[in-house]
């Protein structure tokens, strides 16, 4: 992650999806094979709910005609599935520092495919070639001020993409300082953070009931007050204090819920108490956001975890961690034991990690390809780097934030001692200075060894996952982690 900073939280959750027959054979054969049921048995009725969907929406919209109602577009047309508006401070490929932008980019679209209708919220840090400007204006009061903040809108597989416009994230970010999501640089927030994502909290909640969205063949108008909230990390734990006290206090949102998801317990949004006060909640808020370390604090992801109506985590195991006690809690642990946590396991994005149309590598494969493929591509990301070409020579491979959590200073550590064998490494990460630093410099110690590239590029990053033998991941923990599993995709 290039841009992790103190109070920035990281990724997701997850989805599964896959290719392959979807036959009534092939499911039939599941049903003998108790382990491939679940998941192909799955995978049938999801094509039994988009069917039911298609179907739905077209009578909705053939009842409308009839009932001479000009604008069948006009009506929310929704099959089986449930609105689901995924609300987070990063959304890949738009914007992305680690998994929260995967899970972002990679979960609506799954769920879009399971017959929901799918919006995600995020900021314009940029001016996305491919957003188009909806000219819809919503006014929120963020601290003293009214902000005016403006809907960008795309349509991509089956999802809405809305990005919320305004100059503390376009100014700041990309566009015209150069700097990053979270703060000037790595480590370093935004002194207004609390207040950039007050407004994403205020201008999400806006979104369903103000964009008139007909992108979507099956579904058009807005989303309406009948929606869930998907929040991510603290960016987002505001938005379950604002549902009940601008919306629900006045009879707007009733059925709506929010399901608040933990990416990495470690990134709170911890700020001086005093900043209550620019937050424009009602003091009955405070209690929730309350949090006791020695110091005047409070806690965004603190008032998420306890005014969300489910708290989810990114693996069954990390949720068990969360509530083990305060060290790997991070002092939440007791509100989240009251609470309660569900953990389901992160997935990849499919389409995105896939060998076998990856356009980010030169030769494209499969499980049946796989052996003749991977040492041309280990060629090829030898050649990139610089390094010796030579497919018998062992490739490690780490891809990753820049920091203790990640244990790049376990591995910088580790290098001098298996640098020696026959073996190549190729590191891609940003971070903290003094360690990019660190692996710049590896090109120099070890120059027929190693390569360090301090830089957040993701065609590489497919490159590596594909060329290298082995994926290190010397994490000193993980909540789920997706380098893994695209490894393992690739058959790393
Ligand atoms: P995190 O804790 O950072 O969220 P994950 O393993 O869940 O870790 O996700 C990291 C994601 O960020 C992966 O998709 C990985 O490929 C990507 N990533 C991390 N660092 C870089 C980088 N320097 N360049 C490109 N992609 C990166």
């Amino acid at each position: 992650m290039a841009t992790m900073t103190a109070s920035h939280l990281v990724s997701t959750v997850c989805h599964v999806n896959s290719h392959g027959a979807d036959t009534k054979a092939a499911n039939l054969i599941c049903m003998k094979n108790q382990a491939a049921i679940t998941h192909n048995g799955l995978r049938f009725l999801n094509m039994l709910d988009r069917l039911q969907m298609r179907t739905n929406g077209k009578a909705v919209a053939r009842q409308a005609v009839k009932q001479e109602n000009p604008r069948p577009w006009g009506k929310i047309i929704c099959g089986k599935g449930l609105n689901l508006v995924f609300v987070g401070a990063e959304c890949g490929p738009w914007s992305k520092t680690g998994g929260l932008g995967d899970v972002l980019g990679g979960l609506p679209p799954a769920m879009a495919a399971n017959g929901h209708r799918v919006m995600t919220v995020s900021p314009r840090y940029d001016q996305y070639m491919d957003a188009w400007d909806t000219s819809v204006l919503v006014e929120v009061k963020v601290g003293d001020k009214i902000e005016t903040a403006r809907f960008f809108h795309c349509y991509k597989r089956g999802v809405d993409r809305v990005f919320v416009d305004h100059p503390m994230f376009l100014e700041k970010v990309w566009g015209k300082t150069g700097s990053k999501i979270y703060g000037p640089n790595a480590g370093v927030d935004y002194k207004d953070n609390q207040l950039r994502f007050s407004l994403l909290c205020q201008a999400a909640l806006e979104a369903p009931k103000v964009l008139n969205l007909n992108s979507n063949r099956y579904f058009s108008g807005p989303y309406g007050e009948d929606v869930i909230f998907i929040a991510n990390d603290w960016h987002t734990g505001l938005l379950p204090c604002y549902l009940k006290s601008m919306y629900q206090s006045r009879g707007i949102y009733m059925n709506a819920k929010v399901a608040f998801c933990i990416h990495n317990i470690a990134y709170q949004g911890r700020f001086p108490f005093s900043d209550f006060s620019v937050l424009n909640l009602p003091d009955r808020f405070k209690s929730s956001f309350d949090f006791f370390d020695g110091y005047e604090t409070i806690d965004a992801a603190h008032a998420g975890i306890l005014e969300s109506d489910k708290v989810l985590t990114v693996s069954p195991y990390y949720a068990q961690e969360l509530i083990s006690g305060e060290d790997k809690g991070v002092e939440l642990d007791n509100i989240i034991r009251k609470t309660g946590i569900t953990g389901i396991v992160n997935g990849m994005d499919v389409q995105e990690w896939n060998p076998a149309t990856d356009q980010h590598i030169n030769v494209q494969y499969d499980a049946s390809t796989v052996m003749d493929a991977k040492p041309i591509l280990k060629e090829s990301l030898q050649a990139e780097m610089g390094l010796h070409c030579d497919r018998n020579v062992p490739v490690v491979g780490f891809i990753g934030r820049l920091e203790e959590q990640k244990g790049s200073d376990v591995l910088a550590e580790a290098i001098p001692r298996f640098i020696g064998e026959n073996c190549q490494i190729v590191i891609l990460g940003t971070g903290k200075m003094a360690m990019e630093e660190q692996i710049e410099n590896l090109e120099t110690q070890y120059p027929d060894k190693a390569r360090g590239i301090a830089n957040f590029n993701v065609p590489l990053a497919h490159k590596i996952i594909a060329g290298s033998d082995f994926i290190l991941i010397p994490s000193r923990f993980e909540p789920c982690g997706l380098i893994q599993l695209h490894a393992m995709r690739y058959g790393t």
